[in-house]
């Protein structure tokens, strides 16, 4: 059932509703302020990043439909930061509040397998994969595959957690005892010259705006340094943009897509995730662009018109991971040019993103390999 009632465009004062507290919340509520929304906020964590700038949140776990049914009855939209909502919250959310973008796209980017076959289906290139459910089909798509693969979860995996890289002589069994939940992916490993990503909006109305595709580089298997735009050949971003947009469309999307790609050595693409969703890969956009990746999301869901996506300037952006980043903080907060990004996160855990910052470039003077490294260096 479509929940009815809203009245799109939103008009000032509206409360849009985010699911999720995390940083990309944060951002996102810091745009909608921008634009006259009030956001409200709903996450299990109290004290979240985005609590810190909202107008109201609801401390409460995801599964709680006494508090996600509240929830929905004082917001005028809802949206999300975090897109792993168990599918009856989510049916319960829908019932009651227009969701965008809506749950049949959130159901498909909570599963990796659901997500590949539809990317195939619409003719968009992946990685070649196969279903794993028990060891015999291991077996098989090793043999199908080669080595090495990487072994992956379908549902809950982020930032390298839940997979494994499979390589000749390991143990595929150990690894497929230990990645839950059930069932797995496997995927033939790229050999990639480098992982781009584009993010996209598409309005109500079917406009669609993206940003330039940039490159990412991680380390540890969490984003690092995202460079945009991406170093890339003009007919390789125009096919990686144009993927995207398809993408977009297909998914007959209102919101936000980040489509995460890898480039291989003879220049072709293979989409390896999608997210709809604000994405780490795009923070650049705050700074580097006349309207941020956290407007167009807003813009989309609240039924604006979305905004030129043009860049004003070309941007390194360097996240924020962990304690060993954060003792850096004071040089960084002491280094001119650098534009800081904090997340309000009081403990540094390893590997937990504490901010980011950005360096801009006059547009077309992205520096090279040596002045990257120089630009981002404490
Ligand atoms: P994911 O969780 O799918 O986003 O993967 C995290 C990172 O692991 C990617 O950004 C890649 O650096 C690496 N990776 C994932 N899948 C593959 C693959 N099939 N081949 C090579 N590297 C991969």
């Amino acid at each position: 059932m479509i929940a009815a009632g809203t009245a799109f465009p939103l008009g000032p004062g509206s409360v849009i509703g985010i699911i999720g507290g995390g940083q990309l919340g944060r951002m996102s509520a810091i745009a909608a302020a921008r634009l006259g929304y009030k956001c409200h906020v709903f996450s299990p964590e109290p004290d979240s990043p985005a609590s810190q700038v909202c107008y109201l949140s609801t401390i409460a776990d995801y599964t709680d439909h006494v508090a996600l049914h509240r929830f929905a009855e004082a917001v005028d939209v809802i949206t999300f930061e975090f897109e792993n909502v168990p599918a009856d919250g989510l049916e319960l959310l829908t019932s009651l509040k227009p969701v965008r973008p809506g749950p049949a796209i959130l159901r498909l980017s909570q599963d990796r397998l659901q997500e590949k076959r539809f990317l195939n289906d619409i003719g968009i290139a992946s990685a070649p994969w196969a279903e794993v459910r028990d060891a015999a089909e291991l077996d098989s798509a090793i043999a199908e595959l080669g080595l090495p693969a990487v072994l992956k979860t379908t549902r809950l995996g982020y930032d390298g957690k839940g997979q494994a890289v499979l390589r000749p002589g390991d143990d595929p069994a150990s690894a497929f005892a230990q990645l839950q939940p059930k069932p797995l992916v496997l995927e033939g490993f790229v050999d990639f010259a480098c992982e781009i990503s584009v993010i996209v909006a598409r309005g109500e109305d079917g406009h669609i705006a993206g940003f330039e595709p940039v490159e990412n580089r991680h380390k540890h298997h969490i984003l690092d340094v995202t460079l945009a735009p991406a170093p890339l050949p003009l007919a390789t971003l125009a096919e990686a943009s144009k993927m995207a947009c398809h993408i977009a469309e297909k998914l007959e999307l209102i919101g936000l897509l980040a489509v995460e790609m890898f480039v291989t050595r003879t220049g072709s693409l293979l989409v390896n995730e999608i997210a709809p969703r604000p994405h780490n890969s795009g923070h650049w956009t705050i700074d580097a662009c006349f309207a941020s990746q956290f407007e167009q999301h807003i813009r989309a869901v609240a039924g604006l018109p979305l905004a030129t996506p043009s860049r004003h300037a070309d941007a390194v952006m360097k996240n924020l991971v962990g304690p060993e980043d954060m003792a850096i903080l004071p040089a960084i907060l002491a280094t001119p040019y650098l534009i800081p990004h904090l997340y309000g996160k009081t403990e540094a855990r390893p590997g937990r993103k504490m901010g980011h910052f950005t360096r801009l470039f006059p547009k077309g003077s992205l520096p090279g390999e040596f002045g990257i490294e120089a630009a981002i260096k404490i």
